[in-house]
């Protein structure tokens, strides 16, 4: 229990400290700098945010660059597997005449489809 008391005071006097910092112009996460024009941090400390965030940005980035090229070799797949007269789905069983998809495949996308809709 007064260690839960503890941490509300804590965070009272952070955010006490904060609205201080700020008021004085001064950088609320070093607590050492001048802000910077309308900021509540320094520049520093608003790049070194900047740059964390481009980082997360970066990051994104290369992950739907990685999506994209997953998407790709499905499409590859798929294309390859028409080509062939394979079922789409399972890549094994030959797909039913003028379908995509083999008999076992439709079957099961049918019962998930329908699972799914009630
Ligand atoms: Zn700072
Ligand atoms: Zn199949």
């Amino acid at each position: 229990m007064a260690r839960k008391r503890n941490v509300v005071q804590e965070n009272q006097y952070a955010k006490e400290g904060y609205y201080l910092y700020k008021k004085l112009r001064i950088c609320v996460t070093c607590r050492r700098k001048y802000a910077y024009k309308n900021s509540a941090q320094c520049y520093e400390c608003r790049e070194k945010r900047t740059a964390k965030q481009r980082e997360k940005h970066n990051k994104l980035k290369v992950n739907s660059e990685y999506v994209e090229h997953r998407n790709k070799i499905a499409r590859v797949r798929r294309k390859m597997l028409i080509s062939n007269g394979l079922c789409t789905q399972c890549g094994k069983r030959n797909s039913r005449e003028g379908k995509k998809s083999c008999h076992a495949c439709s079957i099961k996308w049918h019962e998930y489809y329908i699972r799914g809709k009630t």
